[in-house]
């Protein structure tokens, strides 16, 4: 089978559903045609400041949404990443072919720092980048599936993957992006031309996957949309309205003009009442399974604890012929 590879990062209790729409749910489908690693990526998660205890909770928290939106731990490799020490290792052979402008030229380094200001911005957030690229080549990946955002980071990676191999000898996959459908992007349902962010600055718009369905239910019928009334899709003057027809249609496995006909006539309540309840009977049972499975804390790390072992074994093969190939003398 060809190898899959993805992962998130662990920077909030709850994954929001664009995570579920945009990423869980083509994990869960692709899992059985690859041999796929999902990881909780939480040494990225430290190149922002993080309440070391809160890191560790949020990092459990992810793992156990993994497994409650359907990932498999018995089928895929789902595992934290620091427990594979090779990743920090390989980031830094890869480090030292990677030049220092092609770095400085990834967007999201640009906006992140510009939004933390330089006193905040670390160089572990300058070289994510090619700590994510270890993270790929590390299990000889043929497809990662990414959001166009990650876009560039995975063209660094084919960059590297290809430099390292004529460098150095056929020594890496390289891998190719499968950048998600436009149609499974979702945005912030009170600023519906932002993309929806488990960082966003504020949760008004954030569906929670782990929130009270109450709640969720709530924002949703607060959720901004326009004036005209019809429940239509256009992405261009109907932002709002048509990031719930994409919601309503990610979630039920409807199209979208079906769902514009069961509401032609009737008002936005009547639509919101009716995703309201899509949003719930999707999240009832994930939200459960999730809990249980964060009840029994020693059982969720005993499963990474093998899911690692299993990561372990493929990413040190990968390592060790690196090492190798670069000349560092191997220890006897
Ligand atoms: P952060 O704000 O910490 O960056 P995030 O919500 O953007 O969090 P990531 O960990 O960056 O989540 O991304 C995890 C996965 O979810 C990626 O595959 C990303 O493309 C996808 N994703 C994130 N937000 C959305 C969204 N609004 N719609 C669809 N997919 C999304
Ligand atoms: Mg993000």
């Amino acid at each position: 089978k060809p190898r899959l590879y993805s992962g998130m990062q662990p920077s909030a209790d709850s994954l929001q559903i664009g995570n579920y729409i945009g990423a869980l749910l083509q994990w869960r489908d692709l899992q059985s045609s690859y041999d796929a690693y999902f990881s909780v990526v939480d040494l990225h998660a430290l190149t922002v400041a993080q309440d070391p205890a809160e890191l560790r909770e949020k990092t459990r928290r992810t793992a156990a949404q993994y497994i409650a939106a359907g990932i498999e731990p018995s089928l895929s490799t789902l595992y934290v990443q620091s427990h594979v020490r090779a990743h920090a290792e390989l980031a830094w052979i890869l480090s030292t072919i990677t030049g220092f402008g092609e770095a400085g030229r990834m967007t999201q380094f640009k906006d992140k720092s510009a939004r933390y200001g330089a006193d905040a911005t670390s160089v572990g957030l300058f070289t994510y980048p090619v700590l994510m690229a270890a993270d790929i080549l590390l299990y000889q990946t043929d497809v990662v599936p990414v959001g166009d955002d990650q876009k560039q980071h995975v063209e660094l990676t084919r960059d590297l993957a290809e430099r390292f191999n004529s460098r150095f000898g056929e020594t890496f996959v390289v891998p190719r992006p499968v950048i998600q459908k436009d149609t499974a992007r979702i945005y912030d349902l009170q600023n519906p031309t932002s993309k929806m962010s488990k960082s966003a600055e504020s949760d008004a718009g954030v569906l929670w996957m782990l929130d009270d369905p109450a709640k969720s239910a709530k924002k949703i019928m607060r959720a901004v949309t326009d004036n005209e009334g019809s429940v239509r899709f256009d992405r261009e003057s109907k932002p709002g309205v048509s990031n719930l027809l994409t919601i309503y249609a990610a979630l039920s496995g409807r199209q979208v003009p079906s769902i514009e006909d069961e509401y032609a006539g009737r008002g936005y309540g009547d639509f919101k009442k009716g995703l309201a309840e899509v949003v719930v009977n999707e999240f009832e049972p994930v939200r459960a399974r999730a809990l249980e499975l964060l009840d029994d804390p020693a059982e969720l790390d005993r499963i990474l604890a093998q899911n690692a072992a299993r990561a372990d074994a493929v990413a040190d093969a990968t390592l060790g012929a690196v090492y190798d190939r670069v000349g560092l003398l191997r220890r006897v």
